[in-house]
């Protein structure tokens, strides 16, 4: 369109009705109903103004000012607006603890206990013994040392939380020594050396990368030394010629000379995984029983519940680390508690736990389960995809993820979606990834070798049913 005059101009601002004309229509009324006048209202004014540079360029439609139209702009902007942030997605990827998606996934008894901490007063910090003031790890302390040997406990906000702690409380200005094998990064800016300078405390690291042996701890202990701390290597494997003091190894020393032995266990487990097939992963019952003095491990890594770090270890180390100033700033929020109690009373009936613990579950199901679930979407992600992508039906390797070892794979069945022209088709994969990110649930797999993986082993039968109507174009793709 053409510049428009003056005169012309003037003429069409002369079309823009008034705003509390509009705000009176029966559209807009039950705009202000749904979102409030004010964002109503500011919606509105910004359509208006929108519509009046459009018209100085030439290029407003005076349609556009009409009500129901107007409702219409406006109405989706402030859906838009709404809209949470904060969402489900499916998680497609093959991991089973993604820490970007949230990592453990909790079992129905935990939601409750959540919902009810929610909406119901609660004794967070009230003793219901003697109705005076309570500490709140008093909540939990018993079950943790139940299931763990540990003589006390404490919980905070997460694991780096829990190391944060223990290092600033136990070894302020003094020498902490650690096997040069085991000065860990856990994605994200965790790293030992800088969560060791942060709490005041100085590393003092001993052996090689490869090897470190009993004496290399022996001699490094001098007055200054307040701990020695043994890291989980979480996120990769040192293999070869290697030599890794244990915590059993570590013990006669610690107590010989004096200076505790703190294990950072990363994923905490409770039970003995292999029993299920899982990989091996030392328990933190068995690392108490080894010797260590404490042990810190987050909950929501292979224990499956929400986001939190446990200290449990020496009742004395304990009572030290509960003291310190920093425990108030980390401790954990009533949620935590609440949803942290139920998944630690399912480990009371172990026999029980590959059924209820949602994390357990789903590192559990068996591929078969995952190859029928793969079978019944095929044809639906085919008819979504069109003939230029090709869907297929494959084995493939899941992964636990949160620091369990890389390497250790669980089978698994997915759909493998290529170009049908059997070209690489970079882009269009990209482009198939990205309208499937784009979904009002966002479905998150993995793009390798050229194909996107949307591996089933977390696709519980709900969520599979919600993805075949959203696939369907019965769930609201966006
Ligand atoms: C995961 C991990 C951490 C960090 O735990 P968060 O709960 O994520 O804070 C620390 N140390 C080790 C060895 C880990 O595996």
């Amino acid at each position: 369109m053409s510049d428009v005059t003056s005169v012309e101009l003037r003429a069409l601002m002369a079309r823009v009705p008034s705003v509390e004309q509009v705000m009176t229509s029966a559209d807009f009324l039950a705009l202000t109903e749904a979102f409030g006048r004010s964002q109503v209202l500011a919606g509105l004014r910004g359509a208006l103004d929108n519509w009046r540079v459009a018209a100085q360029a030439g290029q407003a439609l005076v349609a556009s000012l009409e009500v129901p139209q107007l409702a219409l702009s406006v109405g989706q902007g402030l859906r838009e607006r709404a809209r949470a942030k904060f969402r489900s997605v499916f998680n497609l990827t093959g991991t089973v603890l993604h820490t970007n998606l949230g990592r453990a996934l909790l079992p129905d008894e935990a939601i409750s206990a959540v919902v009810k901490a929610l909406t119901q007063p609660s004794n967070l910090e009230f003793d219901l013994d003697t109705g005076k003031r309570g500490d709140r790890d008093d909540l939990i302390d018993e079950i943790i040392c139940e299931l763990t040997g540990a003589e006390a406990a404490t919980v905070v906000n997460n694991n780096a939380a829990a190391v944060l702690l223990t290092l600033s409380a136990l070894a302020p200005r003094k020498e902490v020594i650690v096997s040069r094998g085991e000065l860990v990064e856990i994605g994200g800016a965790f790293r030992i050396p800088d969560i060791m300078s942060r709490a005041g405390a100085k590393l003092r690291e001993v052996g090689t990368t490869n090897r470190t042996h009993l004496k290399d701890y022996d001699e490094a202990i001098g007055p200054r030394t307040a701990l020695m701390m043994k890291v989980h290597t979480s996120n990769y494997a040192i293999s070869g010629f290697t030599k890794e003091v244990s915590v059993a190894e570590l013990a006669p020393l610690s107590r010989a000379r004096g200076v505790p032995v703190a294990v950072d266990l990363g994923s905490g487990t409770l039970v003995d995984l292999t029993q299920w097939g899982l990989p091996r992963e030392a328990t933190v019952l068995e690392t108490i029983l080894a010797g260590a003095d404490l042990v810190t491990f987050s909950g929501d890594k292979l224990l499956g519940g929400p986001q939190a770090g446990l200290i449990v270890g020496r009742r004395d180390l304990i009572a030290k680390i509960k003291k310190h100033p920093l425990k108030r700033a980390l401790r954990v929020g009533k949620l935590t508690l609440a949803a942290l109690e139920p998944v630690l009373q399912l480990y009371r009936a172990p026999e029980m736990l590959a059924e209820r613990l949602t994390t357990l579950r789903l590192l559990t199901r068996p591929a078969d389960v995952m190859r029928a679930a793969a079978e019944r979407l095929q044809p639906v992600l085919q008819r979504m995809t069109g003939e230029r992508y090709e869907v297929a039906v494959e084995p493939m390797f899941s992964q636990i993820g949160s620091g369990a070892l890389p390497v250790d794979v669980l089978p698994s069945y997915g759909l493998v979606v290529r170009m049908a022209d059997g070209k690489r088709g970079g882009r269009q994969l990209l482009a198939l990834e990205k309208v499937l990110r784009g979904m009002s649930r966002p479905v998150i797999g993995r793009i390798a070798d050229h194909a996107l993986c949307l591996d089933l082993r977390c696709l519980e039968a709900a969520d599979e049913a919600e993805l075949v109507a959203q696939l369907s174009g019965r769930g609201g793709a966006q």
